[in-house]
């Protein structure tokens, strides 16, 4: 091979996690030649953390994932042993899918539906190095075996790797996670590209045995029934069901806790990294909420054909001792043995400010980095992260003259990728439904709606998507127009029990689905003909339905949305000198500089930047011909 490298390719993804499976897939899906590098081929998928995929906004994320063709959805319906969608309490917006999985089932899934993805090579390696051409763009990777594999794209994805240091009581051990060693070499290789990194921290509970805990003494949290499955593919569920437990923490646990606070390595002082706020550790829920006396505990099967017990909340670092103990104090663990214990991790990552809204370095073009490397925390974070940097990567390869994007009013990853690349990860970031502005259009019902159509135009979605895609369409169109043209007097709708003024002005089956949840199944009363609703895809029907509840607020955000993305068309000159525009204060250019938005919109969204900083920023842009007439920014 010429140049010593040992084989070429067009994207080259390192680590195979979350991130880096979706960026792997998501690039051969475009056609691209893709060599996945990863320290370990057996742990290609695995959940580092709990067994479970989606949530509250995580949901959302999922949904966007599989509507642009990811592997999440379709491996966590195929592990699926637990299936709920939170808040149903309140509206269709912001409720959450979520699965709880089979640990095994979600790893073996991934790494089937892998091996199914033709143009992807997967190599188990250690990478120690990103090589660079004389212009500073990415031009290949050294492994720690000597190997060198040449790419003009390439995708890092090391997680928790970088520098990795587990913690637990006075141990520390240098790793990337339990069982695993960190990756020194690639942090060093990144130090040397001047990247800006920073120590963040995450944590995990102890594992239990399920065989040792009074399950009688727990209130049981049951599934779904029927289980509503993550991919718009997955036509139904065939792992058996289980259900998960509730427990709670007691006086005498927070005691124990609180007599050992200088025993835990970030009370102690002992970690630097910043931890996830809403993610806390058990000790920094026992301090922080003092006046409560007792927390709650989800008891999560890892799997069917184990007994091992996922205990969701009590995340801790201190030692196994100590965790054991206070373990014994839950009502219902009293008697339980602690499999594994819990343990703090610390890791470098890079300000995600030194990103593109591709996620290409600015640094080493032709450099992306996808997931938790970007201070995010959460599989789904990552894998969204992955799909959208694999996407680029294959296209950077193939010489596309624009980047594929996300915006904030297409989907919670827009929203995802916009908040890491202008505001940074202070703390490491998860998704919440609250960070999107345009929440009754990014619902998780209509994701395929909102993504499938960038996706098919970008090239990443398959044909088994493309095909099911139009399908569901045509099945709302049909929907749609079989509501519109049914129509009946107000009088005579009352009459049937139906909540509408008797204004005289008819009302359409439409109008009605907008003033009634539901109203479905009593719409054959007043039109038979609506029967044929009934051998419609339920999901185009719900779609409809959820659309014309929210209609008249869709209007108003449609607005807002529109006014959003006039800002967001203004582009702004890769190499704009901030310094240069003589309205801006010191502190405006400084943070501009530092994040170098890539629209007016992102510069406002940028914190410190003042409505007259935009506005100064504006007519210098407008001002000079080199900014021209606007491109999309996407
Ligand atoms: P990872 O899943 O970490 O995958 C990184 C991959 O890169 C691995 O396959 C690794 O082998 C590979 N790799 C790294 N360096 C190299 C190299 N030099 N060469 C080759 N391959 C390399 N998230 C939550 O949502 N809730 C939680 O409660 C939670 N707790 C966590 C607790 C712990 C202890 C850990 C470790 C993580 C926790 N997370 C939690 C985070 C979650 O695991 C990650 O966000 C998610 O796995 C990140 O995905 P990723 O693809 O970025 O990285």
């Amino acid at each position: 091979m010429s140049a010593g490298w040992d084989a070429r390719y067009d994207v080259i993804v390192i680590g195979g996690g979350h991130a880096g499976c979706e960026a792997a897939a998501a690039a051969a899906r475009m056609g691209a030649r893709v060599l996945l590098l990863t320290h370990k081929r057996a742990t290609i998928g695995e959940m580092s953390c709990n067994p479970a995929i989606g949530g509250l906004g995580k949901g959302h994320l999922v949904r966007e994932i599989d509507a642009l063709d990811g592997l999440m959805a379709r491996a966590a319906d195929a592990a699926g042993i637990q299936f709920r969608v939170l808040n149903t309490a309140r509206g269709p917006a912001v409720r959450g899918p979520r699965v709880q999985a089979d640990r095994r089932l979600y790893r073996e899934a991934v790494q089937a539906l892998l091996a199914g993805q033709p143009n992807l090579d997967i190599e188990a390696a250690a990478v120690d190095d990103i090589e660079r051409d004389r212009a500073g763009a990415a031009r290949g990777v050294v492994a720690a075996d000597g190997r060198r594999f040449a790419a003009p794209a390439i995708v890092l994805t090391a997680g928790t790797f970088l520098r990795g240091v587990i913690h637990r009581g006075e141990e520390r051990i240098p790793a990337g996670r339990i069982g695993d060693a960190p990756a020194i070499g690639l942090a060093r290789a990144l130090e040397r590209l001047a990247f800006r990194l920073a120590r963040l921290k995450t944590g995990t509970p102890p594992r239990l045995d399920g065989r040792t805990i009074a399950w009688d003494r727990l209130q049981v949290q049951p599934g779904d029934d029927p289980p509503v499955p993550l991919s718009y593919l997955t036509t139904g569920i065939a792992n058996p069901q289980l259900p998960c437990h509730l427990a709670d923490t007691t006086p005498e646990t927070h005691a124990i806790i609180r007599a050992n606070l200088h025993r835990s390595p970030v009370h102690a002082g002992r970690i630097a990294g910043t931890g996830p706020r809403y993610c806390p550790s058990i000790e920094d829920k026992v301090t922080r909420f003092a006046d409560r006396d007792s927390h709650r505990i989800f008891l999560e099967p890892e799997g069917l054909d184990t007994d091992l017990v996922y205990p969701n909340g009590i995340s801790t670092a201190l030692p196994a001792e100590i965790q054991d103990a206070f373990l014994r104090t839950i009502p219902g663990l009293e008697g339980v043995r602690m499999v594994r214990p819990g343990y703090a991790i610390e890791y470098d990552h890079v300000d995600p400010r030194e990103l593109r809204p591709s996620l290409e370095t600015r640094r080493a073009p032709g450099l992306f980095l996808a997931g938790q490397v970007n201070g995010t925390t959460g599989y789904e974070e990552a894998a969204a992260q992955g799909l959208v940097a694999g996407i680029n990567a294959a296209l950077r390869a193939g010489g596309a003259a624009e980047p594929f994007a996300i915006d904030r009013a297409d989907g919670y990853i827009g929203v995802m990728i916009d908040d890491l690349t202008t505001r940074g990860a202070p703390e490491p970031y998860r998704m919440f439904t609250s960070r999107a502005e345009y929440r009754l259009r990014l619902r998780a019902d209509n994701a395929d709606r909102r993504l499938t159509p960038l996706g098919i135009a970008a090239g990443c979605v398959g044909p088994e998507r493309r095909r099911a895609f139009h399908v569901k369409q045509e099945a709302v169109r049909r929907a749609e127009d079989l509501l519109r043209a049914r129509s009946a007097s107000p009088d005579r709708l009352a009459a049937l029990g139906f909540r509408v003024n008797r204004d005289g002005a008819p009302r359409s089956a439409m109008d009605l689905l907008a003033l009634e949840r539901g109203a479905t199944g009593r719409f054959a009363e007043v039109w038979p003909e609506l029967r044929e609703l009934d051998e419609l895809d339920p999901a185009a029907v719900e779609a409809v339905a959820v659309d014309s509840l929210y209609a008249g607020y869709l209007a108003r955000q449609d607005a807002d949305i529109r006014a959003y993305r006039r800002d967001e068309s203004l582009v702004l000159p890769d190499r704009l000198d901030f310094a240069a525009v003589a309205e801006l204060s010191n502190e405006v250019r400084e943070v501009l500089s530092e994040t170098r938005p890539r629209t007016l919109g992102q510069a406002s969204r940028v914190p410190g930047v003042t409505p007259a900083a935009v506005l100064a920023l504006m007519r210098y842009v407008k001002a000079r011909p080199a900014a021209g007439p606007a491109a999309p920014a996407r």
